[in-house]
Parts: C-alpha cells; structure tokens; sequence
C-alpha cells in the first residue's frame, strides 16, 4: 500500500499518516520531519533548507527528491509506506512516479485531507510539536494530558515558527500555487480519493480506512 497524504499545511496530513502508520504497520515518510531533523542536528541539508522554511517557502526540488526516492526503495518500505509532504510540487510528483515507474509499481492512493483556508490558521496557531519526538498536538482539539508536556515521551511541546500567523499566511499561498495542483495530477491517473477533514481526526481516519479496505 503505497499512499501519498495530499492536503494544505495544517489539514491534518501528519495527524492522519501517524494513524495509518500505525494501524497498517507501514513508514510514515514526513519530509517536513526530515529537515527539522537534519536542522536540529546541524547537518548541511539541516543548514540548506532552513532559510526556505523559515520564509514559508518550499525547499528546491532537487534537495527532496532524491531523498524521498532513496528513502522509498529502503527495505521497511516493501509492503508499503505513506509519505507526508511529499510530492509538493508537480515535478516532484513526476520523478516519484518516473522511480516507481521503473520498478513496475505506483502510487495506490493520494488522500486528499480538504480543509478551508479559514480554519487553517486557527489550526496551526494551536499546534504544538514535541522537541523530540515530532508528535503533534492541538491546544483546543488535541491537547497533550499535560499542557506544554508531550504525552510519548515527556519532552517540551513548542509552536513551530513556520507556525506563526505570518508564515501561515505565505504557506497558504504557496500551497495553492505549486501544491494544490497536484490534486488534478493524481485525479487524472486515477488515484485521487478526497476526505473531509474539518471533523473530529477519528471521522477523518474512518473515512481513509473506508477507502483502504
Ligand atoms: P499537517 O501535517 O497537514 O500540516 P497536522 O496533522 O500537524 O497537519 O495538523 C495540524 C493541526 O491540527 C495540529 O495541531 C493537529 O493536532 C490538529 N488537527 C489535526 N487533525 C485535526 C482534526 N480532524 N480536527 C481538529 N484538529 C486537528
Ligand atoms: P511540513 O512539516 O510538511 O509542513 O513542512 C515544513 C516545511 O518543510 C515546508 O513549509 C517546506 O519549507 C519544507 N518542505 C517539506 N516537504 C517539502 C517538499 N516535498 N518540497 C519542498 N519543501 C518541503
């Protein structure tokens, strides 16, 4: 099962791939999670895309794509994986479909999580991410037990700074431009399935599990 999570920032894609995860026991592929690692490690990648992020722009095709198809053809991917904010831009979406393509395989499903813009910014103003472990959380829908604590692993919860109302507002932009479509892409080859994601993440999750059985 080889998935793609489509959506804008904030709709809920990471929520909904950690479940997937999870339940089908296959990797989640967070591009996002890749380079605030490789940041917090100070690699050159980390010192690379930082800029870009920061201004809430995407990271220049050629420092993700290998990295993904790379990652994609690592041995825990065989049965499968989900991948997180990758593709984001058409040329992305061709060169995964071009290495799939030369295996004989293919994306099965592209899940679209469609989220307004209207309630994008309230849910990214209330994320909070775990300094170490990535998991993420809302103050108001999905609060840790313990505020500012993650629940996993007990680590300090943080607002990312691409997070700030500022930056969200120029993702957006962004998204619509070079990510949204990506949307026509994967509806013309047949793989696009879309969710509602303004309800509680269980319904958004029991309409993707209706859709993977
Ligand atoms: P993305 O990976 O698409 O950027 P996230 O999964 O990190 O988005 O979700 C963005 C924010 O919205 C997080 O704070 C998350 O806890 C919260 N969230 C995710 N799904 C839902 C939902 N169905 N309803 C309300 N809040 C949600
Ligand atoms: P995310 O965690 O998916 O919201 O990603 C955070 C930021 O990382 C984005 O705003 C981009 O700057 C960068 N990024 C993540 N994935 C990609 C990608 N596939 N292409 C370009 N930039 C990306």
């Amino acid at each position: 099962m080889k998935l793609v999570m489509l959506g804008a920032p904030g709709a809920g894609k990471g929520t909904q791939a950690k479940m997937i995860a999870d339940t089908y026991g296959i990797p989640h592929i967070s591009t996002g999670d890749i380079f605030r690692a490789n940041i917090k490690e100070g690699t050159e990648l980390g010192t690379k895309v930082k800029t870009y992020m920061d201004q809430g722009l995407l990271v220049p095709d050629e420092l993700v794509v290998d990295l993904v198809v790379d990652r994609v053809q690592k041995d825990d991917c065989k049965n499968g994986y989900v991948l997180d904010g990758f593709p984001r831009t058409i040329p992305q979406a061709e060169s995964l479909d071009a290495a799939l393509a030369k295996a004989g395989d293919k994306i099965d499903f592209a899940i679209n999580v469609d989220v307004p813009d209207e309630n994008i910014v309230e849910r990214m103003s209330g994320r909070r991410a775990c300094v170490s472990c990535g998991a993420t959380y809302h103050i108001v829908s999905i609060p840790p037990k313990q505020e500012g604590i993650c629940d996993r692993c007990g680590a300090k919860l943080i607002l990312r700074d691409d997070d700030k109302p500022e930056t969200v507002k120029k993702r957006l932009d962004v998204y619509h431009a070079q990510t949204q479509p990506l949307i026509d892409y994967y509806e013309k080859c047949g793989a696009l399935k879309n969710v509602d994601g303004t309800v509680d993440m269980m319904q958004v999750f029991a309409q993707i599990q209706d859709i993977l059985k």
